[in-house]
């Protein structure tokens, strides 16, 4: 058994989306709400949080040390976590400090993580460097990787796929924004040990589908053997869709602020500017263009990100409609 730490919300709920399913014409959607972990405003990271600092604490570790972009919402829930379990958090944000604190940014000042600021130069090389320097000051620093996507982190979603096949086994497709891969690992672990017979989509965020299929696929295989499985994964076994990148990672455009606009006025659901509207932009694209039939069931999973609905400049382009 992998040790776990329970402080997570769970189950999340699964919600249907009627109002938007009409409005689209398409197949009955779903959404599940990790947006509702729990964990200072929520999101995917918290899951894999409970295994990640269960690791730290088992080491005897006592500063948790990651990196992510200033609105990182990973590095927010990190930050939450080191206070609830009595550890010191440092990150590392990638570019140059901005003139104003919003959003996941405002919050990771507000709980008290210090902050490193990687500029233009390669942030993993400030994140080995602030390690390195941690680890000489007797701070007993634990490295928690880009978004918790390594075997223990992306565990949880394996667990989290059991969970959702509780709740609800008939679906047809899961549909979520991909980055890291963490949750697309898990999921597509977790599909096999507990027997979903649907498809598991990954909209990529900020990646061409090769590279992304390519490494869902070799932390898949180290997930599921660190679960005790032997089973292996292929890339081409691995669903993602790149059509979705826009002008880049963090870049919201017209498709992003459309389905902003319509989940939040169907259905009164708050997606996020950077991964759960770019993946919902996806969803309808998808929908519209028939790629699902209306006979289907497909869920949208909700990984969270809303703090950043509160970030300059997202909150005025949002506005803007
Ligand atoms: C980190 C994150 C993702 C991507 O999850 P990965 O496991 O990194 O692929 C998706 N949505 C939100 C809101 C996130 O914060």
């Amino acid at each position: 058994m992998l040790p776990r730490l329970h402080f997570a919300h769970l189950p999340t709920p699964i919600e249907a989306l009627p109002r938007l399913s009409a409005e689209l014409k398409g197949p009955q959607i779903w959404v599940k709400r990790d947006d509702q972990t729990g964990l200072a405003f929520g999101g995917n990271k918290t899951r894999k949080l409970e295994f990640l600092i269960a690791d730290a604490q088992a080491g005897g570790a006592e500063t948790l040390i990651t990196a992510g972009a200033v609105q990182s919402n990973h590095c927010r829930q990190t930050a939450a976590a080191a206070n609830r379990f009595g550890f010191a958090c440092i990150l590392v944000l990638a570019g140059e400090k901005p003139a104003n604190p919003s959003g996941n940014y405002f919050l990771d000042q507000f709980l008290g993580a210090e902050i490193v600021w990687a500029g233009g130069s390669g942030r993993e090389q400030i994140l080995e460097q602030t390690f390195e320097s941690a680890l000489e000051d007797g701070k007993k620093p634990y490295l928690i990787p880009y978004g918790g996507s390594n075997e223990k982190g992306a565990a949880a979603y394996a667990f989290a796929m059991q969970e959702m096949l509780d709740q609800k086994a008939d679906l047809d497709w899961i549909v979520f924004p991909s980055s890291s891969g963490g949750t697309q690992a898990g999921l597509v672990v977790g599909g096999q040990m507990f027997g979903y017979q649907g498809r598991i989509l990954g909209i990529s965020v900020d990646k061409p589908a090769p590279d992304l299929q390519e490494s869902v696929a070799m932390l898949a295989g180290e997930t599921a053997r660190t679960l005790g499985e032997s089973s292996k994964f292929l890339p081409d076994e691995i669903l993602v869709n790149d059509n979705y990148l826009g002008a880049g990672y963090g870049v919201m455009g017209e498709p992003e602020a459309e389905a902003l606009n319509l989940f939040a006025q169907q259905e009164g659901l708050l997606l996020d500017p950077v991964y759960t509207g770019r993946a919902a932009a996806g969803l309808i694209d998808l929908i519209r263009s028939g790629f699902f039939t209306a006979d289907q069931n497909v869920l949208f999973w909700h990984t969270g990100g809303t703090p950043a609905l509160f970030a300059h400049p997202y909150l005025e382009r949002i506005l803007a409609g």
